[in-house]
């Protein structure tokens, strides 16, 4: 198994759930979306693979991990919300204002504004979505020709 995904696992476990056969699917199945997914896709994903396994396990397992902290929901435009992973800490996404494009990117140099606010409202941090909306490389040429 993924090396990622068995991390989400034990971190199920160690939470006190059981690691049953359909939350290693689901788990699974999101890693390989590559952290972007709808919960109605995600559940098409793992059926088919696993017909079994019932849309409302998937909707509950994401919830779980939602609360976890593996997961969030992300909302980009109309439609419904995006699953993202968080398993890492931290989840970048570069938005463009004009062509909707999401672009990730892993550097990040957020943890000193971080560590100042968690200490000014004593909060504990444990993930962080930073998105930095703006135009992209090819609209900004399109608008500075106009
Ligand atoms: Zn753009
Ligand atoms: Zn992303
Ligand atoms: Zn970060």
């Amino acid at each position: 198994m993924d090396r990622k995904a068995e991390k989400i696992l034990n971190r199920i476990v160690q939470n006190g759930y059981r690691r049953t056969n359909a939350r290693q699917a689901i788990v699974t199945a999101l890693v390989n979306s590559a952290g972007h997914i709808t919960a109605d896709d995600l559940a098409d994903n793992v059926r088919e693979k696993e017909p079994h396994i019932g849309r409302m396990t998937v909707y509950r397992t994401l919830e779980l991990l939602c609360e976890l902290g593996v997961v969030r929901p992300i909302f980009q435009g109309t439609g419904a919300a995006h699953y993202i992973l968080m398993d890492n800490g931290g989840h970048h996404h570069l938005i463009c204002n004009r062509c909707h494009n999401v672009m990730e990117f892993e550097e990040c140099s957020a943890a000193m504004v971080m560590e100042k606010v968690a200490k000014q409202f004593n909060f504990h941090i444990s993930s962080h979505l930073l998105e930095l909306h703006g135009l992209c490389e090819e609209c900004n040429e399109i608008s500075s020709h106009q």
